[in-house]
């Protein structure tokens, strides 16, 4: 359900007409050249599409508009084949409401040393073209990714990748819909927060509803739709005995069939690709919404518990960042800890809602009770995930910006076998370690709520900070404890200064 084929990103070549037509005609053919290598490499997701070289202030300010309004172009990548005075780009970029990055790249790999003469050194000057460009980003205090290396390089082409994926999830959130079912866990602080301010930085919007207007399509629900469901459920996961058919709490299975059905109808009908749910708003709905979420997570939507709009939003985000790629992405919660005197770990999960996209292997189906908001044992998929690295992310108001929060994390295989623990399980050791890590997260004020992901990397956190203009604070191998304080600090002094410009 998350289709990219219609996006695209723009490039963009700077130059100018000192040259004459015989270079800038060369200058041409080698970015045509470029584009057609990016388009050819794997690790770009989407489409690249030339532009014609930019060469005075009105074609620059003209294709910067183009891209401002046409909507399958969601950032522009630009490299000064040739020197570009900068001047000429400041009403261009002034206007630019795309994301930019900068490839600062040569069209040559190597020096021909035998031939090299001046002719090739005014065609190949991009080494001082895209400084000039550098410089006038730099003082209009313009964010934007600098990737430097020979386009050909298959670690640029990588750079490039993850930028246009964090590209892709960026336009994913200019017009992303969330829906609220329910309001917030009560007396629960950390997500809460401002939706305007959220809406005005990232562009989603967030608007509630009642559990009523989800029960209304559960009641539309046919029969038909949900036998298929059933066999659907029969056929991916093992069934625990009593669900099987003929089984003693078969009903609970049926009734989580119509709660799947009808969720994704009211999400559909909405044009919703992101929700909240609460435990404690539950209404009619019979169940807290278990193997319906954990579905739809597979299937791309974003959520969040408890209410937690942000995260659910940044799950939808990073679900569209993340896509084609291996691992998967899954909302998550730090849960307990395994101390031990060599190591300690975290064991992430949630009440029921745990992406099974990211299972390892089959998941079991099972009912349990819940324990808390007095509804029926709803029915949820039961399993472990892929080891590996991972990250964890939080998004959290900071009341007077947003700080996105990032911990470096290797899962690994539990121990031993948890028959006893009936929900889906992550078991990760965080770096640098879990006293240090923990402390830094606490002492950034980092959620409980998580987004985790196993293919989306730090360096897309990055980006998205980047792009967004928000705070980004990473905790990874390389974290102390008093370095991270002081750059608390100093960001809130930082913050204080540019809110209002970034
Ligand atoms: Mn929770």
């Amino acid at each position: 359900m998350i289709d990219i084929s219609q996006k695209e990103i723009w490039f963009v070549t700077g130059s100018q007409h000192l040259y004459g037509e015989d270079t800038l005609s060369q200058v041409a053919e080698n970015s045509k050249n470029i584009v057609k290598g990016l388009n050819a490499s794997s690790l770009l997701p989407i489409k690249v599409v030339w532009k014609p070289t930019v060469k005075s202030p009105e074609e620059i300010t003209n294709i910067c508009q183009e891209a401002n309004i046409e909507r399958k172009c969601i950032g522009i990548v630009t490299w000064m084949h040739t020197f570009s005075p900068a001047k000429m780009w400041i009403k261009g970029l002034t206007i630019l409401n795309k994301p930019l990055c900068h490839l600062h790249t040569q069209y040559n790999a190597e020096i021909p040393w035998e031939s090299i003469d001046m002719d090739f050194m005014n065609l190949n000057q991009s080494a001082h073209g895209d400084r000039e460009f550098g410089f006038m980003m730099s003082r209009m205090r313009k964010k934007r990714k600098v990737i430097v290396g020979h386009w050909q390089n298959e670690h640029v082409q990588k750079k490039l990748g993850i930028w246009s994926r964090v590209v892709l999830g960026w336009d994913e959130l200019q017009h992303l819909k969330v829906a609220r079912i329910g309001d917030n866990m009560r007396e629960v602080a950390v997500t809460e927060g401002d939706k305007v301010e959220a809406q005005m930085r990232f562009g989603f919007s967030v608007n509630g509803f009642d559990s009523s207007d989800v029960v209304e399509h559960i009641n539309n629900v046919s029969d038909k739709d949900i036998n298929e469901l059933l066999i659907t459920y029969e056929q991916s996961y093992k069934l625990t005995s009593s669900l099987k058919k003929g089984g003693e709490q078969r009903a609970s299975l049926v009734e989580a069939a119509k709660i799947e059905l009808g969720l994704r109808a009211f999400l559909d009908a909405g044009g919703f690709k992101a929700f909240t749910d609460t435990f404690e708003n539950l209404g009619e709905l019979k169940q807290l919404p278990g193997i319906a979420v954990q579905r739809l997570m597979a299937d791309g939507y974003g959520f969040g518990a408890e209410g937690d709009w942000r995260t659910a939003a940044m799950v939808r985000a990073l679900k569209v960042m993340n896509v084609g790629l291996e691992g998967g992405v899954s909302f998550m919660e730090d849960y307990t800890y395994h101390f031990t005197s060599q190591k300690s770990y975290v064991l992430g999960s949630h009440m029921l809602e745990i992406c099974s996209g990211i299972a390892d292997g089959k998941p079991s189906c099972e009912v349990h009770p819940l324990g808390i908001g007095g509804k029926e044992a709803p029915i949820r998929l039961v399993f472990d995930t892929t080891p590996g690295e991972a990250i964890n992310v939080s998004l959290v108001d900071m009341g007077n910006r947003l700080r996105l929060i990032v911990n470096e994390v290797e899962a690994v295989k539990p121990m031993e076998d948890l028959p006893n623990l009936p929900v889906a399980r992550v078991l990760w050791d965080p770096k640098p370690n879990l006293e240090i890590a923990a402390t830094a997260w606490i002492l950034a004020g980092g959620a409980h709520h998580t987004v985790y992901c196993q293919s989306v990397t730090t360096e897309f956190m990055e980006d998205l900070a980047d792009i967004a203009g928000i705070e980004l604070l990473v905790i990874d191998d390389k974290t102390s404890v008093r370095d991270f304080k002081d750059k608390i600090n100093a960001n809130e002094t930082y913050y204080h200064l540019f809110q209002h410009k970034l």
